[in-house]
């Protein structure tokens, strides 16, 4: 295989900077099960305090939050609203169902944002044969819609409307901190409709490993039950959460980078023939959409890849390239570039 020398995969593919990894290594570490970790400490308590909440729990994936978060909130049977292009239900392996045992209700919103109107009709009535409807979710940046920013009256609207029928509030904010940059909105406000919310140290903050999960204190403390429980107590977890520490002083404010790279991405294929490009970059994500080549998504992905660059088949026709720490405006350009002979090669 060519090597891979760009890669807009995800902003997934990071490797912890020089500076992180000295960070890494130079970290204070003690029993994270017990408490003990100083360095797993000081994350937590920085978390806690970016987003308001009283305490907060270093877990080791993104998904491990969202599967604890439902576990949490709800109860056998009960039913999940989330909008259609979920994380929670495309992503992670049934874990709702395996776990907590309950359903998701999907809401067609658009680019992967819902109304308050929309969550309000889905949500069921008192009725013994119906599911129980328990908790709303909402996934701030909306990966799969578009890596879209919700804007912060709409999740006010949700919340409100949510709160009216008793319903309890989580926030998959795997990129809240996207959002926050791309808006200029604080990660504190938000997060103050959620009654749960959690973000990813391994997506554009470029950690190795790790996702922190918030809440209120008895939220947090029925958290870490099934923490233990699933086997993500961590021992000198510290090791890894000094690059979450890192991470939040140094590579919040440079996602505007990868913002503007995601632009000129986009700019540079918009009128490329056979590539039709999605309606609005609102942070570090381009979709786009390559039916019109006559090449199927997984074709022109093998194609670029020969090229050695790396972009997502997202499905039959879709495609998605995300822009990070380890891409520059350079890299960007070369990989429109690429696509650019790919496209010409397809129409030819
Ligand atoms: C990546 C992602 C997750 C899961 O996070 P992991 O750390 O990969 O487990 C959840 N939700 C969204 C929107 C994501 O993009």
């Amino acid at each position: 295989m060519t090597e891979i020398r760009i890669d807009l995969y995800s902003d997934t593919q990071t490797r912890p900077t020089p500076a992180m990894r000295k960070a890494m290594s130079e970290a204070d570490v003690g029993d994270e099960q017990r408490g003990e970790d100083p360095t797993v400490n000081k994350l937590t308590r920085t978390v806690a305090k970016l987003l308001g909440k009283d305490d907060a729990v270093f877990l080791p994936s993104g998904t491990m939050c969202n599967q604890i978060a439902i576990l949490v909130h709800c109860r056998p049977g009960d039913e999940v609203i989330a909008d259609r292009s979920a994380h929670i239900i495309n992503s992670e392996a049934g874990g709702p169902a395996t776990f907590a045992g309950v359903m998701v209700r999907p809401l067609d919103g658009k680019r992967g944002v819902y109304t308050a109107g929309q969550m309000e009709a889905a949500v069921r009535g008192v009725k013994r044969n119906a599911p129980r409807s328990t908790l709303v979710v909402a996934e701030q940046t909306a990966n799969s819609g578009g890596g879209t920013v919700w804007p912060l009256e709409t999740l006010r609207e949700v919340a409100t409307t949510a709160k009216r029928h008793g319903l309890l509030m989580h926030m998959d904010g795997a990129r809240l901190m996207n959002a926050v940059i791309a808006s200029g909105v604080a990660a504190k406000n938000f997060a103050e409709p959620f009654d749960s919310l959690w973000i990813d140290l391994s997506k554009g903050l470029g950690c190795p490993v790790g996702a922190v999960l918030a809440g209120g204190r008895e939220f947090i403390a029925e958290a870490w039950t099934w923490k233990q429980r699933m086997g993500g107590a961590m021992r000198q977890a510290g090791v890894i959460a000094a690059a979450g520490v890192h991470a939040l002083e140094h590579h919040v404010d440079r996602m505007a980078e990868d913002h503007e790279n995601a632009r000129a991405f986009a700019e540079a294929i918009a009128n490329l023939p056979g590539i039709a490009v999605e309606e609005g970059v609102d942070s570090n994500m381009v979709f786009f959409n390559v039916e019109g080549t006559g090449l199927p998504a997984a074709e022109i992905h093998n194609r670029l890849l020969e090229r050695g660059i790396r972009i997502g088949a997202y499905d039959r026709y879709r495609m998605r390239a995300v822009t990070h720490l380890d891409v520059n405006r350079e890299a960007v350009v070369a990989a429109a570039e690429a696509v650019r002979e790919v496209a010409r090669g397809a129409a030819g």
